[in-house]
């Protein structure tokens, strides 16, 4: 099972991992300083993403005397919140039904509506803390390239409506409609949503890494955990006593002593165009920053970066056996090609524009696809993450809801129904391994059929989810 990948230098101009293509812009930070011993605080937090650098802020804005500690194997930002496609949008992980299982269904309404307010949070934090991070809210479309992505679409709208998710969250594009805004090749129809907005994700987790240091968090870099219990995280520089220590390292969170079947890491890549010239700009039409996905099963989600590269990504390989992860980034030959031919499709004018960049990260799959928050009182254990690749908005909801968990404030973040949610761990290899490439050779094959000629999405799509409990 080795990769096969390009090497920095491999393909003339295209330069694979080191990170991600955001940090090019910014340089790759040098890390700040280690642990320097064992240490005691009130509240340590484990993972310098955006999880546990939200956690961090909203704690200490309520509470500025609390001693907070961010322990970071890396350096803040860099996982998948320095690599994401940069979507900060209102989209929530899994199905409604599953929430409402524990939190009833106004409290899935709650949490939607909770998911659009956390995206102008986000903006508003930026604002407040002089962090540019090139947003612009313009919304985002999931467009459908065939008569079944078509069918899919209007059922997955039919099933919202059930629920009182109405017009003001998303709505049906035409294809004319789908045009005016960017012009995606064999675009059938969209759905549109305008409450997500673009962002360069280093830019903004760097920014908020800032934001917390100067309410006087101190974030460790360069310190791995290795082992968390009640009280105390373990690393090789010392032991951190804590009353509340949580766990905010989604992807990672296998690394973990004892956790390694709980959250699945599951792989994302992209790729990352030069900047285009304003003729291919010109015959895509996307003036707007909205951000822009296909509807396909092994879907894909693109943005139009400030700089004025197209940026798209998607699953290519899904999961390394042993719930491995990637070293700094670097991706697979074939997921390159992959996702390149996906680029050239929906947009053929970019067909003779090298790609420049290409990278990956992983992202937490839960054994039920449904992200939660918890803190268990009497441990002082908690964590948060579980966002299945639509992270980017919700580690804000997630953070300020587990600060509120550890003040005790009883807010209504507390009682959205992701909250304390139990999910049962993932079955030991080889089964995981099984399971999960089996679902995306499925769905492949889903997409392969619905792209020659069905006219209602392949059912293999319903088989595939019930063999990983999606
Ligand atoms: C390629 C890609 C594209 C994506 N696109 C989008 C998108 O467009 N929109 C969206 O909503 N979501 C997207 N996501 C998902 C989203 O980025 C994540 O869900 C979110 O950033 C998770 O944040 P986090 O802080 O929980 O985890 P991370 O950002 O992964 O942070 C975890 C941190 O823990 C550190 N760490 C790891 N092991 C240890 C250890 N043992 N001890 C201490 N520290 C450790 C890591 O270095 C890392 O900095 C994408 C993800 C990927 C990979």
């Amino acid at each position: 099972m080795t990769d096969r990948t390009y090497h920095s230098g491999d393909v003339s101009g295209l330069l694979n991992g080191r990170v991600s293509l955001w940090y090019d812009e910014i340089g790759i930070p040098a890390r700040g300083p280690a642990l320097p011993g064992d240490a005691s605080v009130d509240v340590c937090i484990v993972g310098g993403g955006l999880t546990g650098l939200w956690t961090a802020y909203h704690l200490a804005t309520h509470q500025p005397d609390l001693r907070i500690a961010v322990l970071e194997k890396e350096f803040a930002g860099f996982g998948a919140s320095g690599r994401n496609g940069g979507w900060l949008s209102a989209e929530l992980a899994g199905n409604l039904e599953r929430y409402a299982a524990t939190g009833g269904r106004d409290g899935v309404v709650r949490l939607v509506r909770a998911m659009e307010q956390a995206v102008d949070e986000v903006i508003t934090v930026c604002d407040k803390e002089g962090i540019d991070a090139d947003i612009v809210k313009n919304g985002v479309m999931h467009v459908a390239r065939s008569e079944p992505q078509l069918a899919r679409i209007d059922q997955t709208l039919a099933h919202h409506a059930t629920w009182g998710i109405d017009e003001s969250h998303e709505r049906r594009l035409s294809r004319g409609e789908v045009h005016e805004r960017v012009r995606v090749e064999g675009a059938l129809g969209a759905v549109y949503s305008p409450h997500c907005a673009r962002v360069q994700p280093a830019k903004l987790v760097r920014g908020i890494a800032d934001a917390v240091r100067r309410l006087g968090v101190t974030i460790y870099e360069g310190t791995e955990v290795t082992a968390i219990g009640p009280g105390r995280a373990v690393t090789p520089h010392g032991v951190v006593h804590a009353e509340h220590v949580l766990r905010c390292l989604e992807g990672y969170t296998a690394s973990i002593a004892g956790r390694r079947r709980e959250w699945l890491p599951m792989n994302s890549s992209m790729v990352a165009t030069e900047p285009l010239p304003e003729h291919v700009w010109a015959e895509i039409g996307w003036d707007g920053a909205e951000l822009v996905g296909d509807s396909a099963n092994a879907y894909s989600y693109a943005q139009r970066t400030a700089d004025g590269r197209i940026a798209i990504g998607g699953r290519g390989v899904p999961y390394r056996y042993g719930s491995r992860t990637d070293r700094d980034g670097m991706t697979q030959r074939w997921t390159i090609e992959s996702l390149a031919a996906i680029l050239h499709s929906q947009f053929p004018a970019t067909a003779g524009i090298p790609l420049t960049r290409a990278w990956c990260g992983v992202l937490g799959v839960p054994r039920d696809w449904c992200a939660s928050v918890t803190l268990d009182p009497a441990t002082g254990l908690g964590w948060a993450g579980g966002y299945v690749g639509s992270g980017l908005t919700t580690t804000n909801l997630a953070g300020r809801t587990l600060a509120d968990l550890v003040l005790r404030r009883d807010t209504e973040l507390v009682h959205l129904p992701w909250t304390n949610r139990r999910v049962r761990r993932w079955e030991p290899e080889p089964l995981r391994w099984l399971g999960v490439r089996a679902m995306y050779l499925l769905y492949r094959e889903a997409d392969r059929r619905e792209a020659t000629g069905l006219r209602q999405p392949s059912r293999i799509t319903r088989f595939a989810n019930r063999l990983t409990g999606r």
